[in-house]
């Protein structure tokens, strides 16, 4: 799920993840896509037509910006049913090249190649002893990682400058920005 504001909320909590293992799924999906090597990954394109060879029962539903559906969200998921929503504005955007909405529909796809399932043990234990919910096993922090991971692979990536990572993958100056400040940490190599 994503919502406005720069303070992405917190997810519910799923089996942990980390980059690595995130990364090795990411990397899998572009080669069964053909797009191993590709900088610029046609999103849109995976959304329509590609997702559907993978995951049998998947679809998304474009929903008008006045629909009280998706109010106050650009999109979401339901990971169960294998169901994206997207707001209009957002799929038009990301069909023009927005960086913001492309991330946000890999953000969603993420969800549902992650295989996202709420680790129901875990959200019960943390009710019964209150505490922060670990990055690797919130879903949002996951889903990001997955878009940062499936749209700037760091093969291609680890030597680019933040503008020739905007240029050559179609994303946000702040997603590239983000991306190259994680990569120099040696958890994110
Ligand atoms: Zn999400």
């Amino acid at each position: 799920m994503t919502s406005f504001g720069t303070i992405r909320s917190k997810g519910v909590p799923v089996p942990p993840k980390r980059i690595r293992e995130i990364r090795m799924i990411a990397t899998k999906l572009r080669d069964i896509f053909g797009i191993r090597n590709c900088a610029y990954c046609d999103i849109v394109q995976i959304l329509e037509y590609f997702g559907s060879t993978f995951l049998p029962d998947y679809a998304y539903e474009i929903v008008s910006d006045s629909d009280p559906l998706l109010k106050g969200k650009f999109a979401e998921t339901f990971p169960q049913e294998q169901i994206i929503r997207i707001k209009e504005s957002v799929y038009n955007k990301a069909c023009e090249g927005d960086g913001l909405s492309r991330f946000t529909i890999a953000h969603e796809l993420g969800h549902l190649f992650l295989r996202h399932k709420e680790d129901a043990p875990f959200a019960r234990l943390m009710q019964y002893l209150p505490r922060p919910l670990e990055t690797w096993r919130d879903a949002e922090w996951q889903a990001d990682v997955f878009a940062a991971e499936f749209l700037m692979p760091y093969e291609i990536v680890k030597e680019m400058s933040t503008q020739e990572i905007c240029n050559s993958c179609g994303v946000s100056r702040s997603a590239a920005e983000t991306r190259r400040q994680k990569l120099k940490k040696p958890n994110w190599q």
